[in-house]
Parts: C-alpha cells; structure tokens; sequence
C-alpha cells in the first residue's frame, strides 16, 4: 500500500486535502510538493503523512502528488507554529501558511547574471557618459541597467566600459547572500548595570531552551546596546537571530546601529519593500544564511530554520497586531515561536504593557531591570498643566507657561518637540450656518482638514477631497471652520508666537520618502529645527542630543472611548513622549496639557511613579475579570444591509455553546457603524482564565455560516475597539 501525504496549500481552506505518495518519492514533514486541484497543478506543503489512508478515504480515490521540489522543506517547528497561530486565532491554517509563502520564486535559487565593477585602471578612452558610470553607478557590483540607471547613461555605456577596461563583467546571483554579522565586531563600552544585564540575557540564550525575558528599561537607558548581547550569542552559537520593531522605528539610523555592533547589514523586513527584496530575505532565511532580521510584525512568519533568539523591541506596542486577514498580536505569537522552537525571547519597553508585566510579577518571565540612563543623561522631570487655571486664548491651544518653557529653551538655543497625536490641521470641519460635520462618504468618521495639501481626509480609508469653498449641505460660500488642533496648527500657532524660530511638522503625511526623513532627522540631530511638532511618528527610535523639552499638547486625547486599555495607552505613550528629552548631558523636561489633572494615568506620570499606576490599574482588570485576569474576545459582523447584519449578529448570538464562565456582551451597533461602505456590528465575550476562549470561540465559529458579502470576524484579544 502506498503512503498517503495530507497537504495544505497556501488558500483560505481549514483542512489539508489528502494525496497519495508515489512510488519512489521520498516525502518528509515540511517538504514543497506539486499536487492535481480541479484540473490546475498547485505548490502545497507536506503537514503529515500516514502509512494507511487516513480513516474514511480510500487510496484508490485519492489523486497523487505530482512532484517534490528541491529546496530546503519547512521545519516542523514552523509547520506546528503555523497550526498554532491558526487555532489560537481562530483563522485557516491556510491562510496562515499564505503569511509563510509569499513569493514562489524564492523557493529556486537566485537566478545568476553578469555583474560589473570597477577594475581599478583607467579606461583607455574615456567619455562624459562613461565618466558618469565610474562616479555614480555604485554600489557595486551591479547589473548593467542598475548601474546605467543611476548614472543616467545607456546600459550600452556600462557594457562598453569592459571592453576599455574601466568595468570587470563576471557572473553573480542577482540576489547576494547577506555578509555575516560578527558577534566580536564592536561592543560599546557597557555600564556595570548594562553589562550585569547583558550577561543575564546571553545566559538565557546560552540555555538554549524555552524562555522569556522582560527587559524593563527606562527610556534611553540603553536597552538595544543590551540586547545586542544576547544577539552576539546567539550568532555565536551559529543560530539565526530576529529583531521585531515597530514598522515606523524601522529606520536607516536604526538599521546603522546594528551594522555598528556587527560589522553587516542585517536584512530588514517591512510592508513597504519590493519583491525582488522580499524574494532575496526569504531565500537566504529559509536556507539559514542569513543570521540577522530586524523587520515589522510579518517577519515573525519567515520560515526560520534555526532560531536562537527572538527580541520584540517596544513589546507594548499596538502596531503588533494585526488588525486584517489573519488577527494576530505578533508579540504573544513570538512567545509561542519561542516556546515550540525551544529558544530565548526577549520583550523589551519603557513601558510594557501590563500582559507582559504581569507575567513577569508572577514568575512566568524573567524580569530584566535598567533603572537609569548611562553616563550624564538623566530622566526627565514631568509635570501636569491644569487647562482650566491656564487657559490658551481663543482660538488658541498652547497655554502660557508652555509657551514660556518653549520660549526658555528656544532662547538657550536647545530644541523643543510639541507632541499632538493628530495628523493634519483641524481634525472636525463644521459649517457655521447650518451646523453639518464633513464626513466621510461610506464611513462613519469625521473629515480632516489638511492645509498644507488643500484637502479633506478620512484617517481611517485614506479618502479625500479638495477642501470645498461651500457647505455640502446648505451651500453657504465661506462657512466651513476648522475646529480643533492637529500638527499643522499646532506649528501655525507656535510660528505666531516665536516669529524667529525653525519650524517643521513631522507626521506620516509631511515624512517623505526614507531619505527625506532621514535628512528632517539629521537636521534635527544638528541642531538646525528649533521646535518640532509631531505626531507619534516622532517617538520612535530617534536620539535628539539637543532636545531638552517636550510640550504635550492633549494629554487627554487617548482617554476617551470605551478602550479598557485607555489609561494604558496614554500612560505609555506620555512617558514614551517625554523620555524624548535630555539623552544627552543636559537635563529634560516635559509639561503635559490637560483637563483631567486628577486622571491615576497623569497622577503617575506626574509623580514618575510607575507602580503605583500598575497597582491600580491591575486591580481594576482584576476586579472587571479583564486579561491579564481573565480573557476577551470580539466578533465583528460586516455587510452591505444594516438590517441584515444586525441578524446576522443576532443568529449569531444564538447559537453561542452553553459554557460555563463566560459572559456575552452585545451584540450592538460598532463604534465605526460603517467603514468603508460595510455595516458593523459587535460583540464581547470574556472569559474567566481557566477557560480555553479560542477552543470555545472556533466552536461557535463553525455554527454559522455567514451570507456571500457578510463576514464573521473573531479577534481573540481585541487591542482596538473601534
Ligand atoms: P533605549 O532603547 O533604552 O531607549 P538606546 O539603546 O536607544 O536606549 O540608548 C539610548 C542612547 O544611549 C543611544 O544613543 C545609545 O547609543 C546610548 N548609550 C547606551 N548605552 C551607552 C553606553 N554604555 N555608553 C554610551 N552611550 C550609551
């Protein structure tokens, strides 16, 4: 009897489809097959395989794999940390095996071409064109049309220079193998602390086992040269190392400090890379060349055959989940990696979410501490501004005493970021003669005004129009307003105050591409803004020397709505905020605007004490039942008719599974009621801890089937509740 192979294939389909195993062809777990759907060929991964047919199938029904590919097979870690995401999150292992397998491509080798560099002597005739090539057609080697691109010229041009002897030709692989990084290459002088900390965390690594550390750092105390350790170790031991950043922290400057320490470029991984890029990281990760990855969430599911390590820098931070297609939180996924790989994890912040603290108050991480900032540099002091003792002018949102602070350390030639959260000049456009809202056409959010680009944006679909002259409404000429601040006015106001001073917005509208914002942060690292105002953009991974002051213009903004995790939020991102002053030697300051100066977030801030926030907010969760006490769920419904998926919602509902420990709450009208043209609805389930939600929710899942154009979404641990 011949073997049976069950075999996933990269498509939105729960459950393998089983084939038979030709004589002779050798499978094991992991391997890349060639396998008959329908009438078409398609490329599947081998998940098990069975000396009997598996129960209820006979072989003899039972079509063939076709063929196997020659490349490396995916480890069975990685197949079962595939089936764990799945069940966990509630969504198809083919669907999660899709996130693996991008770009089919990368499974062959790299295709080989000529490659051109410089052979060191003089042409024998030279010309402008040929000149040009010399000069601008690196970095080498390159191909033909690479180098002509840069330099201008014909790709005829660089081929002419061989024959005159300024090129060399031979043949390379299109896409290069990463130079290895050297674990010796350069270790920055550690503090004691530092180093006691380093040392802890290679140990971890050295076990080569299961475990999870919580680096808990101050801001700038130099969690990232500690981390670097472990690192170091784990290319030691030869194994292949990730580093998980925020997308928006992913910079050149960030991508210089690990060349610094290790002498290579690591492969960097994130949404916006080509496909040629793409293509060259997974080839050289899925072969196990490439030690070092620093990439976004989506990293974590390149097919990693020898992992060591796995460090999620800014572990708090929301942008790790993923909020489309498959939902999950790429932090928790890392413990998961870790767990069945047998390897280190690190989880390093400022400001850990309580999840994480939690865990390591428990036992369960190990936790890691850097009290303080090496050297001179020293936390900066925080204080709260009351808006109802101080309140702006009209029209107006900067009050004075943080006018006077700015003013003070402008007029000492230090720099000052203001910090407001909203992109764009006024978040809420409102007609004075009729009262309407500008709104967005198929979603249930506001319009907001931009005025460097003369238009009106929805935040959440990326739609916009040019600001009209007329209400939509009543068509009275000249009467929309702008009401409320974002960055744009913020930087208005603060050139009407300081009339003398540079200027500059930096939001995800205003960056540019990557070298632009490279360039407004050398600038600002130089000396050459004096006052930044900026949304979150402006947080991560930046290191300004001469920055001594930060103004938080709305410390309330992350406090309203129904978020369980508000005062988290805000809390995290203020002391994130702030901990931007005083890197260097001269000592920073942060003033926080706002209208709840008694709020335990801003309480905390305040008095720079930290437990005290978690013990009160853990004892809330604790009491509401909310993780990391217990657990929660959402299911969002979606479709075209509001009455149908209110039913939809409501069918739903009634065929819950009767458990005991859970409570549901809901369903009702979403916070976003329409996005995009879709309705939503939504429920909550909470759980108590002992109850395995996922297990309970897949259950409930499979009880309904939802019409064409209406969607069931299940988001196991909800961080947005919109
Ligand atoms: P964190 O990630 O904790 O905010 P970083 O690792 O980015 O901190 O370090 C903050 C700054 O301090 C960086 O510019 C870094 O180069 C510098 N730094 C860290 N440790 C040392 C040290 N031992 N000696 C000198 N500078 C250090």
């Amino acid at each position: 009897m011949n073997q049976t192979a069950q075999i996933f294939f990269p498509v939105n389909v729960p459950t393998a489809f089983d084939y038979v195993v030709p004589n002779g062809l050798a499978l094991q777990r992991g391997d890349f097959v060639y396998a008959p759907i329908g009438k078409q060929m398609k490329m599947g991964v081998v998940w098990s395989l069975n000396d009997v047919p598996t129960q209820g199938t006979s072989s003899r029904k039972l079509k063939s794999i076709a063929d196997r590919k020659s490349t490396r097979p995916l480890s069975p870690e990685m197949l079962d940390f595939i089936d764990w995401t799945a069940r966990y999150n509630g969504a198809s292992t083919g669907n999660v095996l899709r996130m693996v397998i991008r770009n089919y491509k990368a499974l062959d080798p790299s295709a080989v071409v000529t490659l051109y560099a410089p052979s060191g002597t003089q042409p024998t005739k030279m010309t402008p064109a040929r000149a040009a090539v010399l000069e601008k057609g690196g970095p080498w080697p390159a191909r033909a049309s690479e180098a002509a691109e840069r330099a201008g010229v014909s790709a005829g041009v660089v081929k002419g220079l061989v024959k005159v002897g300024g090129l060399l030709a031979k043949s390379g692989p299109v896409d290069p193998p990463f130079d290895m990084p050297n674990p010796e290459h350069a270790g920055r002088e550690l503090t004691p602390r530092q180093r006691e900390a380093g040392l802890d965390l290679a140990a971890q690594v050295k076990a080569r086992v299961f475990n999870v550390s919580l680096l808990d750092g101050v801001t700038g105390s130099g969690k990232t040269e500690v981390y670097f350790e472990a690192v170091a170790q784990s290319l030691r031991q030869g194994q292949q190392c990730l580093i998980l950043v925020p997308e928006i922290a992913l910079t050149q400057a960030g991508l210089r400090r690990f060349k610094e320490r290790f002498g290579a470029e690591p492969a960097s991984w994130h949404s916006q890379m080509g496909a040629a890029a793409r293509r060259r990281v997974w080839r050289e990760v899925a072969q196990g060349r490439c030690k070092l990855v620093v990439g976004a969430r989506s990293a974590l599911y390149l097919p990693f055959p020898e992992l060591g390590l796995i460090v999620v820098d800014e572990e708090h931070d929301t942008s790790y989940k993923q909020e489309e297609g498959v939902i999950y939180n790429a932090r928790d996924m890392a413990v998961v990696r870790g767990h069945l790989s047998g390897h280190s994890v690190i989880l390093a912040s400022a400001t850990p979410s309580l999840e994480t603290l939690h865990n390591a108050r428990i036992g369960k991480f190990s936790h890691v501490v850097l009290p303080e900032r090496p050297g001179a540099a020293v936390l900066p002091e925080i204080a709260l501004i009351d808006l109802k003792d101080h309140v702006p002018e009209k029209g107006a949102f900067l009050s004075q005493p943080l006018l006077d602070a700015v003013g003070d350390v402008t007029g000492r030639g230090e720099q000052a970021l203001l910090y407001l959260n909203r992109r764009g000049y006024a978040p809420l456009i409102i007609c004075r003669t009729c009262g309407e809202k500008l709104k967005s056409p198929d979603t249930d959010s506001w319009l907001v005004q931009h005025k460097r680009t003369g238009r009106a944006m929805c935040h959440l679909t990326g739609f916009s129009m040019p600001m009209p002259r007329r209400c939509p409404n009543c068509q009275a000429e000249d009467s929309l307003t702008s009401v409320g601040p974002g960055v744009e006015r913020i930087a208005e106001e603060a050139q009407a105050a300081f009339p003398m001073a540079r200027i500059e917005v930096l939001s995800s509208d205003t960056a540019g591409n990557p070298a632009e914002l490279a360039e407004r942060m050398r600038r600002m690292e130089q000396g050459e803004i004096d006052i930044l105002v900026g949304t979150q953009m402006v947080v991560k991974g930046h290191n300004f020397p001469r920055l001594t002051f930060v103004g938080v213009v709305d410390g309330d903004l992350g406090l309203a709505g129904g978020d369980p995790r508000a005062g988290e939020r805000t809390y995290q991102t203020l002391v994130q905020v702030a901990g931007r002053a005083g890197r260097a030697d001269k000592p920073g300051r942060a003033l926080i605007q706002t209208h709840q100066p008694e709020h335990e977030a801003l309480v905390a801030l305040a008095a720079g004490d930290r437990d005290m926030f978690i013990g009160v907010e853990l004892a809330m969760r604790e009491m509401l039942g909310l993780p990391p006490f217990g657990k929660l769920a959402a299911v969002i419904f979606w479709g075209p008719d509001p009455a149908k998926v209110e039913a939809l919602a409501k069918k739903f509902l009634n065929a819950a599974p009767r458990a005991d420990g859970i409570e549901i709450l809901g369903p009702s009208e979403a916070p976003i009621g329409r996005l995009r043209g879709l309705y939503r609805q939504r429920l909550f389930v909470q759980a108590e801890s002992q109850v395995n939600l996922s297990k309970y929710m897949r259950a409930w899942r499979g009880k309904v089937r939802p019409a064409s154009k209406y969607k069931i979404q299940i988001d196991i641990d909800p961080q947005s509740f919109m």
